[in-house]
Parts: structure tokens; sequence; C-alpha cells
């Protein structure tokens, strides 16, 4: 009954690790897939995810109960303070609804789902172009129709504010409207306060609706509340949105898949029956979610004093990824490689939209042993001191031939 199926390729960034796994040569550098690492580009777990861990390992009593569909009030809790801020007037008038999902990629799929099914004044998301490659796929697969708006710009290797202005300015009233609240995947270029400001003050004249994606809370600004600024200026002015937040990054969580979907509505009752109608939306597909990667964040989140621990331990990550941004552009300039690198330690968070083409990241790959993806995004959590000169070497090499 199979039979007619046809293949599909894998993924290219998946094929791309298939393809570094394989590969036997030691100077072999991954800076292709968006994960954290140390600088032996080793997989990093947070001393504090440590330590709670031990200390859930006594604790068994009802660690393997189902959590209701909702996931676990005190984790939803947690998680809308995290973001929205301790003084929230949202959260303090019980407007904001939280469910806890499968992680950013779950927080956006059911926000997709709840909006094709609920939100009936445009059935269009507008997101960057370019924007994280799974986005569009999350929205398409709720039946939503999708629209780009510029926001790198080639050029300055910067945000095309103008650009963006201008798509957002003739969108349809009512259209959805994806927003990175920080560390912009895959370009590294997020908008500034004031432009913040003036992109909200334009979504709100127009009646666009925001829809946060946060991933990399405190990855720019080693900042947990300065990182959340733009959807607290969302938050700020009574208006409704919906946030996706992710703790595969934030805590290095990746395979616990937690995160959580923030409804902020206009009033506690409408608040209620959101709540009521997102059970609906979670029950067929997944019916609850798991608990051990919410029972680490809960036991963080909850603690002064391990909160504290995380926060200096989210601010050493995000100084990692500035001093590998510093280096590397330093080993350029020092090799005299053609071009402007500045872009470099100007783009913020965990991605550089490096400029190299594709046949350059071809050359690079093939030369070099260097995997990344097509379009000269560079993950720089995965380099380290020892391996920026094999990548400047690599980029002076492509630009040169
Ligand atoms: N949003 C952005 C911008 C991302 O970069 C990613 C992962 O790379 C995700 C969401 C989804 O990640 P996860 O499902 O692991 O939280």
């Amino acid at each position: 009954v199979f039979a007619h199926i046809p293949h599909v390729p894998e993924v290219p960034l998946y094929a791309m690790l298939v393809a570094f796994s394989k590969d036997p040569t030691p100077l072999k550098l991954n800076l292709g897939i968006g994960v954290y690492r140390t600088e032996d580009g080793k997989p990093f777990l947070l001393n504090v995810v440590r330590r709670v861990e031990r200390l859930l390992v006594n604790d068994m009593s009802t660690f393997k109960e189902h959590l209701p569909t909702t996931g676990m009030a005190e984790f939803n809790r947690l998680s809308a303070k995290l973001i929205l801020g301790a003084d929230s007037p949202a959260i303090k008038e019980n407007r904001v609804t939280t469910v806890q999902c499968l992680s950013g990629s779950g927080s956006l799929r059911i926000g997709a789902e709840f909006l094709a099914k609920h939100y009936h004044h445009q059935h269009t998301v507008y997101m960057s172009q370019p924007t994280y490659a799974n986005h569009p796929n999350f929205f398409n697969a709720a039946g939503l129709a999708i629209k780009t708006y510029r926001y790198y710009d080639p050029g300055t290797c910067g945000l095309d504010f103008q650009g963006m202005l201008e798509d957002l300015s003739s969108a349809p009233s009512g259209a959805i409207v994806l927003l990175q609240a920080c560390a912009h995947n895959p370009t590294g270029v997020d908008p500034t306060l004031p432009q913040w400001q003036q992109i909200r003050q334009l979504m709100r004249s127009k009646g666009l609706f925001p829809f946060f994606d946060s991933a990399y809370q405190g990855f720019v600004s080693g900042n947990l509340d300065e990182d959340a600024q733009s959807i607290r200026l969302f938050v700020a002015d009574g208006g409704e949105c919906i946030i996706a937040q992710s703790y595969s990054k934030i805590m290095g969580l990746y395979g616990e898949r937690v995160g959580a979907l923030s409804i902020v509505c206009k009033t506690a009752e409408v608040a209620s029956c959101v709540e009521s109608q997102l059970k609906l939306v979670i029950r067929p597909m997944y019916n609850n979610p798991p608990i051990h990667g919410a029972s680490i964040v809960a036991a963080i989140l909850k603690d002064r004093d391990m909160c504290n621990e995380w926060s200096i331990e989210v601010k050493a990550m995000s100084d990692r990824l500035i001093s590998m941004r510093r280096q590397l552009f330093d080993a350029l300039r020092d090799k005299g490689t053609p071009g402007d690198w500045s872009h470099i330690i100007r783009h913020v968070g965990m991605f550089t939209f490096s400029g190299l083409n594709p046949k350059q990241v071809a050359f690079m790959n093939q030369e070099y042993h260097i995997y990344m993806s097509s379009d000269g995004r560079i993950n720089m959590a995965g380099l380290g001191p020892q391996t920026v000169p094999h990548l400047a070497d690599a980029i002076h090499a492509a630009v040169t031939i």
C-alpha cells in the first residue's frame, strides 16, 4: 500500500551532518547546525542543569506521572515571567495564557494551528527574508499562507529597515507577522530598540498581529531582560501578541524538547477561553508534553541562587560568541583577506551571515572540510580559538581564488 510513495531528499542541513560525520579528516569543522558548542566543539551541558538533574534524581515521587495537556503550571508561570518580566502588568492582570510545548518548534506549530483555527482576520503570515529554514513549515502545515518582508541588506550586511517598514506597510491589515525577538537566525542582524519601537507603532497602527519567536534570549547582550525588550515593548502597549519560547539553546536542553507558548490577550476572560481552546489543539496531537525538561527549567527559574547561576552561564555563552567574532575578524584582518569583514563583529547572537556565496561555501567544504549552510551562515558557537585560523585560511582562499 505504500509502494507509490516517492523518496524525498534529506533536508540539506541534515544531509550535511551525515557528510560531516563520515568525513575522517581531523581538521573538519561543523559550523552548520545551530547548536551551542564548547571551545573544543563539544556539546555543552550547563553546570546548573547538571546540578538540578542530581537533585531531581532524588525526588522520583511524581516524576513519571502525566502532566496536564497544558503542561506544568509552575513551568508555565515562570516561563511567562522570564520573557515578559517580573513586573509585567499583563501577567498581573491574568491576561497571559502560557502552555508548555515541545520546545520552540512545538510552540510555533501549536501557535500556528491555533491561529489557523481561531484568528479570522488574515490567514497570511509575513516572515523575514531570510528566516529560520523551518519557519515556513510550521505555518504552511497549519494551512496559513506565507509571505516575506525585506530584512537583510546584502549591501550593508545589516538590516534593510526601510525595506522592512515598506513591506509591513503594504501588508493587508490583520496579517500575522513573525518576528524573531533577538539574535536573528540566520542573519545575526537585529533591529535596534528605537527601530523596534517604530516597527511596533507601524504594526499596531495597521492592525498587524505580532508572533514572536524567542529562541536565543540572553545570547545577544548576555542579559535575559535586555534581550526580551523587543517583546516587552509590544506587551507594554496593552495589545495582543503570541510568543514562542525555546529552552534548547539558552539552557542547552535540545533533546528535552522544552518550550512555551504564551498568548497575551486583552482581558483575563479572553485568556481563559484561549487556554481552553489551546487544550483542544494540543490534545489530538500529543495529549500532553514531557515532564523532565520542564522540571529542570522550573527548578532553575524558581530558585534565586540557581537562576543566578544560570544567568551567569548565559552571559558566559554570549561572551564566548562575541570573542569568537572578534577572533575571526582579527584573523581575516591580519591576513589581509580582501573585503570588509566588520559585519562579523557587528552581527549578534549565534549566527553570522558571512556573505560567502554557495560556490565559496562548496570550495571551503571540498578543500578545508568546513561544513556550513550554502547561504553562508556561520554558527559562531561551532568555532574555538584553535579552529579560527583554519576558518580564516579557508575564507581567505575562497575569496581569493
Ligand atoms: N526558532 C529559531 C529562530 C531557531 O533558530 C530554532 C532552532 O534552530 C527554533 C526556533 C527551534 O528550535 P527548538 O525546537 O529546538 O526550540
